[in-house]
């Protein structure tokens, strides 16, 4: 979809977007929320509330397998590609369980059908391999495309200085997600497996030497934690701010949770009995 069609659909359509947290490198806060709403969206959240209910479909899969030897987490496209394309016989440890994305946007079709969910991504390939898997997700704009829709549409960051909340469905603690071992320590698994089982890294050449220990037996892992990039999301490629190397990149994530965790939920929280009902499972 070219950059036009993209601002055609969020100004002639109700709406959402699904920031992910990675957007705090790019882009202020709260003045992020207010732009998005000049740019034409109904409504602007955050894919927390998603990677919550992704935490409960995985530590529910863990306990109902207690026999599966190895668990791979699968929220990041490009180390499921890896695993399917050159690693197979590891297919099978691939979580079955849609990523915060997707759980997101197939919680906004089931409160609201008409809606349209465009997901704002530190990443091609969610747009490219991920994303048209789901009818949910109507389009993924990556946060490259969005400096380029606010220069283009004239949204300046400096003319938005009111303190503007989420609209739904958010929830605090997920938002490190995108730093590398983020779904590990939000998602309380660590009490379903012994010290060492759960092994955490980023980028692809860490990821196939993790492969290649757990083949060869040489280490207890269980569950593996792994993100593409370098230093998980917050190293995405369609992040504008490259200049800043990711220990700046963290820093930036650790000090946009705590700021915004300072705004009351209230009704914005989202709850898991509003999702518990919808199907995350998907299959690779
Ligand atoms: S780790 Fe990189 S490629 Fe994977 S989902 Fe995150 S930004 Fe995209």
């Amino acid at each position: 979809m070219e950059l036009q069609q993209k601002i055609d659909l969020i100004k002639n359509n109700e709406t959402v977007a699904m920031l992910a947290p990675t957007f705090a490198i790019d882009f202020k806060y709260p003045n992020i929320i207010g732009m998005l709403r000049r740019l034409g969206f109904k409504e602007v959240t955050e894919l927390t509330f998603g990677a919550r209910m992704v935490n409960w479909a995985y530590a529910n899969y863990i306990k109902d397998h207690p026999e599966q030897e190895l668990f791979i987490a699968s929220p990041c496209p490009v180390v499921v590609a890896l695993v399917k394309t050159q690693y197979p016989d590891l297919k099978k440890y691939l979580m079955p369980v849609v990523s915060p994305m997707a759980a997101m946007a197939k919680v906004h079709k089931k409160f609201n059908p008409n809606c349209k969910v465009i997901f704002i991504s530190p990443c091609w390939a969610k747009e490219i391999i991920e994303a048209p898997k789901y009818k949910e997700i109507d389009a993924v704009i990556t946060l490259k495309d969005l400096k380029q829709i606010f220069e283009k549409e004239k949204i300046k960051e400096e003319d938005f200085t009111e303190n503007y909340y989420f609209d739904s469905f958010i929830r605090e603690y997920t938002k490190i997600y995108p730093v590398s071992g983020g779904l590990a320590s939000t998602s309380h698994i660590q009490k379903l497996f012994k010290e060492g089982e759960i092994f955490i890294t980023d980028g692809v050449e860490n990821i196939k030497k993790v492969f290649e220990e757990f083949k060869a037996k040489t280490k207890p892992y269980k569950f593996l934690d792994l993100l593409n990039c370098p230093g998980g999301c917050i190293g995405g490629p369609a992040i504008n701010r490259q200049d800043l190397s990711i220990d700046q990149r963290k820093e930036i994530i650790f000090a946009y949770t705590h700021r915004s965790s300072e705004a009351t939920m209230g009704e914005h929280e989202g709850k898991v009995k509003d999702a518990k009902d919808i199907d995350l499972s998907t299959n690779f």
